[in-house]
């Protein structure tokens, strides 16, 4: 939707094929009885990159979302607690206080998490990396020649243990790996530019949850004369003269001068160009992990969660070990669960709490019916009662699930991993898809599995990256 925006703004005659029958892919809600949930992504960082679709469609003011106070809970296994507020001065003091960490390192930490936005925002997320004439600029060539203070040769992890005396500040700043479905040890410590996006940029939530980001770009792309077509699976790429002149859906050539496509690499080669060269490097990289998603319907409030809440392993190295080398989820998994009836009152009936539980899991590369569902949802609960000293199941009055299986049937993404390639090497980010084929003119790729990758910011700068590319190749 938001390169239909982009391109309807630019003069284009835009139309959107969807196989589903709603807008959104990943995010998208689901209502249960007297509960709303948010099916897919529940945190949300760079607003700004929705306001620039909303100015581009005279939508401004349509879309309001809150910046957060306090970000996430945190919950470890021996008991211990920590919120973390958006005021980094909090953060760190609190830090300080809690875990015994030293406040300078913490405040350190989230300066040099900075550093690496500032320096390498310009290369790697704003502007495609595939084209030689963006490396010849000012703020590309400052990314290269900080390049020795990028700590290009450590991991996340590595970094992380260096900084920090204790192993729960470490647990806590690894986590944000798991952004982009990553492993902190083996992701770069260039990972750490992540921090930045909460607590300098900032967390955010729209005031009716996730989902108005779908609903929002839904009717910002009608306004201006985007048609859509539901239940509408291209079963192909049409392409003349070596150049894409459209789509083919149930036998029917529906012709266009150019093809963005925005589904998962591995569905645009291997379905949609049945006969096109595959990058096969490109494809066989290392997928990022996918998730295990119970929606529940609680009939309880409970006053010790806010909206981001994280109940950690106690074994946070054998956890990704599982997730990326036994491609199994760990016994003692960390649990997310995102509440937005604690910001967004009709979420949930009076007295109630919207619970969406998510845990990291192994894309499911087989395809074949997930096994480890029963022993996953025992673990879940025995943990979730164990650390919140509650007996969750009686409390649960409507339970729906999103495995990797559904993941993938109902959006496509290989496996049902949430960002495409994982970031485990200090090359994944040269190791994605341009925003663009090389081979095929008029083709043009966005989404989760290309270039600047998974994540709401990223695929919303995909197609900012796209639509500039093509405003180029027009010209
Ligand atoms: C459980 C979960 C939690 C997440 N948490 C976060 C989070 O907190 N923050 C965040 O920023 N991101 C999060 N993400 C990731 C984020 O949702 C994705 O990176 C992003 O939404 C991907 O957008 P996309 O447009 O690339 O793909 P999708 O949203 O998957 O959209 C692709 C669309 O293409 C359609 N399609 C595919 N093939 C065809 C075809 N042949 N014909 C027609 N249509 C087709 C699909 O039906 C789908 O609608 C999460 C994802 C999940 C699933």
């Amino acid at each position: 939707m938001a390169i239909a925006i982009r391109l309807a703004s630019q003069g284009h005659k835009v139309q959107v094929f969807e196989k589903n029958a709603y807008p959104g892919g990943k995010l998208a809600e689901l209502k249960l009885l007297g509960y709303r949930f948010d099916k897919g992504p529940s945190l949300f960082t760079m607003p700004k990159l929705v306001d620039e679709l909303s100015e581009l469609g005279n939508t401004e003011g349509k879309f309001v979302y809150k910046k957060l106070e306090n970000i996430t809970h945190y919950f470890y296994e021996d008991g211990t607690k920590l919120i973390a507020s958006s005021d980094k001065n909090k953060f760190a003091k609190d830090i300080a206080e809690i875990l015994g960490e030293d406040k300078m390192a913490v405040l350190k930490h989230l300066s040099k998490s900075a550093f690496y936005y500032d320096t390498t925002a310009e290369l790697f997320l704003n502007q495609s990396l595939h084209k030689i004439k963006n490396f010849i600029n000012f703020k590309t060539l400052k990314g290269v020649f900080n390049a020795p203070r990028l700590a290009l040769n450590k991991t996340m992890h590595q970094k992380n243990n260096s900084a920090f005396k204790n192993e729960k500040t470490v647990q806590l700043f690894n986590r944000y790996a798991t952004y982009n479905g990553s492993n902190p040890y083996k992701a770069p410590a260039l990972l750490n530019i992540i921090p930045h996006l909460e607590f300098g940029l900032g967390a955010y939530l729209p005031e009716k949850g996730m989902h108005q980001i779908t609903e929002h770009l839904y009717d910002t792309a009608k306004k201006l004369g985007v048609k859509f077509y539901f239940n509408s699976e291209v079963e192909k790429i049409e392409l003349k003269n070596n150049a894409a002149v459209g789509v083919r859906i149930n036998g029917q050539l529906y012709p266009g001068d150019l093809v963005v496509s925005d589904a998962d690499i591995h569905v645009l080669y291997n379905k949609l160009l049945p006969n096109e060269y595959a990058p096969k490097k490109l494809l066989n990289q290392e997928k990022s992990s996918s998730a295990y998603v119970f929606y529940w319907g609680i009939k309880k409030e409970f006053k010790e969660l806010g909206l981001h809440n994280i109940l950690f392993s106690d074994n946070y190295e054998e956890e990704f070990n599982h997730l990326f080398t036994k491609h199994k989820p760990y016994g003692d998994p960390t649990i997310y669960i995102n509440i937005t009836s604690k910001y967004c009152e009709a979420d949930a009936p009076k007295g109630c709490e919207n619970w969406f539980v998510m845990i990291n899991v192994p894309h499911n590369k087989s395809g074949k019916a997930i096994e480890y569902a029963d022993e996953l949802r025992k673990n879940v609960v025995s943990k979730i009662n164990r650390i919140l000293k509650t007996d969750i199941e009686k409390l649960i009055e409507v339970e729906d699930k999103l495995d990797p299986l559904d993941i993938e049937k109902q959006t496509s993404s290989f496996g049902g991993s949430l960002y495409g390639n994982a970031s485990n090497n200090k090359f994944a980010a040269f190791l994605r898809h341009a925003n663009y084929s090389s081979k095929i003119n008029g083709l043009y790729l966005v989404g989760g599995s290309v270039h600047p990758g998974g994540g709401i910011p990223l695929c919303l700068l995909s197609a900012k990256i796209a639509s500039n590319l093509i405003k180029d190749d027009l010209n």
